[in-house]
């Protein structure tokens, strides 16, 4: 089966991997500080805090940031739950907010100016498959709104200019990333204070950790501020310093391979179109493309896997999974809706070559042609049909 997605560990994560076991020290150390530091210097940022997964990075960014209950934060309906759950998590509301079109799937600055109000308090960028949000604009905009400005960078690692568009930004180590330590993340932000205090707030709010207690003469420490558990350890660290040494090399190779699925795509099937440009920067985290309206997804899908190609969907928006549902039933986001039902997800990654693109547009060509064969009624595209889509 071709995967959508794959790690690629190897020899040099075991290597690190068998070293930190023999240092005899597992939990959060000198690896941890040290893929921190490698980790900034990569996005050109002073310093950055390496967390437990990107939601505990999101989390702890609301926190600092003192967003909380009666605040409003907008964030993009396509995206991962966890872009609005951690929103909830610091007891303030998600907001969402459309995309700008089904060419650019990203947060809609016009439709997030409508969804200003007086308790908007700041806006979550989502680099939807690694394309990057639009940095001036949408600094200009939280400057005119006095909002904080928040980067969703999980699928965006290390690429020029992610981590430098606002106030923060959450990336992903998850093992589906563009890098991975199975399960990890990190935040960088500007501002050295904030910085310091997500780095306290990822250990229970304690003024010292138990590796500086170790290396330090004083046994003691303080709690001076509400913390989580959301560190990191020595072993994700060592992994994830292996795979930061490649990222950008993978990102490179996840480039060639887009460019080539562009190509054939537009050859083979002229009715599919691949959201963005290639000219738009990017870290190819994953190949969406956009199905004819009339293309029944799901026959396709069954298609592709009997070909030996897994796809999968991204995202079913989140202002229609049950439980945000249940808040706003009638929230209508009419882009963001007409994308998530004709979205589909192809293979993309660093162990593929040009041979696979080939296979999976191949089959993708021979799949619609047999739905259109066999499509007797046209495919109603209705909300009745979207949800039940989501359910499914
Ligand atoms: C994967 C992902 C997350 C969550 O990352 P974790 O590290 O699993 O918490 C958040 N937002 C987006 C857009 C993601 O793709």
């Amino acid at each position: 089966m071709l995967l959508v997605g794959e790690p690629i560990l190897g020899e040099g994560e075991k290597k690190a991997l068998a070293d930190v076991v023999s240092s005899g020290w597992i939990t959060m150390g000198q690896k941890v500080r040290d893929l921190e530091t490698a980790f900034a210097q990569c996005h050109g940022a002073e310093d950055a805090v390496a967390v437990s997964s990107c939601t505990a990075a999101m989390h702890l960014i609301m926190m600092a940031l003192d967003i909380g209950p009666g605040d409003e934060v907008l964030v993009p309906s396509l995206s991962f739950v966890a872009t609005a759950n951690s929103v909830v998590y610091a007891g303030a509301t998600p907001v969402f907010v459309d995309i700008s079109s089904l060419a650019e799937p990203v947060i809609s600055l016009s439709n997030a100016e409508m969804k200003c109000t007086s308790r908007t308090k700041a806006v979550v960028l989502m680099h939807f498959a690694g394309y990057l949000c639009d940095r001036q604009a949408w600094r200009d905009f939280a400057k005119r709104k006095g909002l904080f400005l928040i980067e969703d960078a999980a699928h965006a690692v290390a690429i020029d200019g992610v981590g430098q568009y606002g106030d923060a930004a959450a990336f992903s180590f998850y093992g589906n990333k563009n890098m991975t330590t199975g399960e990890g993340g990190a935040v960088v932000a500007p501002d050295p204070a904030l910085l310091e205090r997500v780095r306290q707030m990822r250990g229970h709010g304690m003024t010292s950790g138990t590796f500086q207690r170790l290396h330090s003469r004083s046994p003691c420490y303080d709690v001076t501020m509400l913390g989580f558990n959301y560190r990191m350890d020595e072993l994700r660290a060592a992994v994830g310093l292996v795979q930061l040494g490649q990222v950008k090399a993978w990102n490179e190779k996840r480039k060639a391979l887009t460019e080539v699925y562009r190509g054939v795509i537009d050859a083979l099937c002229p009715l599919v179109t691949v959201p963005f440009t290639s000219r738009w920067a990017s870290s190819y985290h994953i190949l969406p493309i956009v199905l004819p309206a009339t293309i029944d997804r799901q026959r396709l899908v069954e298609h592709m896997r009997d070909a030996g190609i897994q796809t999968t969907i991204h995202y079913p928006p989140i202002h229609m999974l049950s439980f945000y549902r249940r808040q706003a039933p009638s929230l209508r986001l009419p882009f963001t809706e007409d994308f998530a039902y004709r979205e589909l997800t192809l293979p993309l990654h660093p162990r593929m070559d040009e041979c696979d693109v080939d296979r999976v547009v191949t089959a993708l060509e021979a799949g619609l042609q047999e739905c259109w064969r066999s499509s007797r009624v046209a495919f109603r595209h209705d909300g009745a049909k979207l949800s039940e889509n989501f359910r499914a």
